[in-house]
């Protein structure tokens, strides 16, 4: 009866480590963000462990606009240089993701519509553990709201 009872508890225990819960809380280099109609990310800030070689972003748009009207994306900046950023993606056309090709942009994702997610991967090679590093939407007119601080380290 015991060993029954002792089978079983290992077994359910066996489960659990496979949830996926548990298997996301143990990738700490992966983060994932939303974006919504409503023009707000879900998060306002992000961190990961400076002991990450690379980080694994993922933006999902929850809304349903489509890309023209609320497109959203994914920028991470120096802190000191998100205005300037974000003015100089105000002259990047839609097709270029309004991302500038400016070494400012320390990391981006593509500019996503409603019902669309993306992933980049990038290396923290180039990031300071501790440093004022913060991240911004892009798309014209959405960085005063939609804005975070990314803590490495
Ligand atoms: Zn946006």
């Amino acid at each position: 009866m015991n060993a029954i009872r002792n089978t079983l508890a290992a077994a359910v225990l066996g489960t659990a480590g496979l949830l996926p819960l548990h298997a996301h809380a143990a990738d700490a280099c992966a983060l994932e963000i939303s974006g919504t109609d409503q023009m707000q990310y879900d998060k306002k800030e992000l961190s990961v462990p400076a002991s990450c070689k690379e980080v694994t972003l993922t933006l999902h748009h929850t809304g349903k606009f489509p890309k023209a009207a609320m497109g959203h994306n994914w920028v991470l900046v120096a802190g000191p240089d998100l205005t300037a950023v974000d003015s100089a993606a105000a002259g990047v056309g839609i097709a270029a993701d309004y991302v500038p090709n400016d070494k400012r942009v320390l990391a981006h994702t593509k500019l996503v519509g409603g019902g669309e997610s993306t992933t980049v991967k990038f290396s923290t090679a180039g990031l300071k553990a501790g440093g004022d590093y913060k991240y911004l939407c892009t798309f014209p007119g959405h960085a005063a709201l939609m804005h975070g601080v990314f803590k490495f380290g």
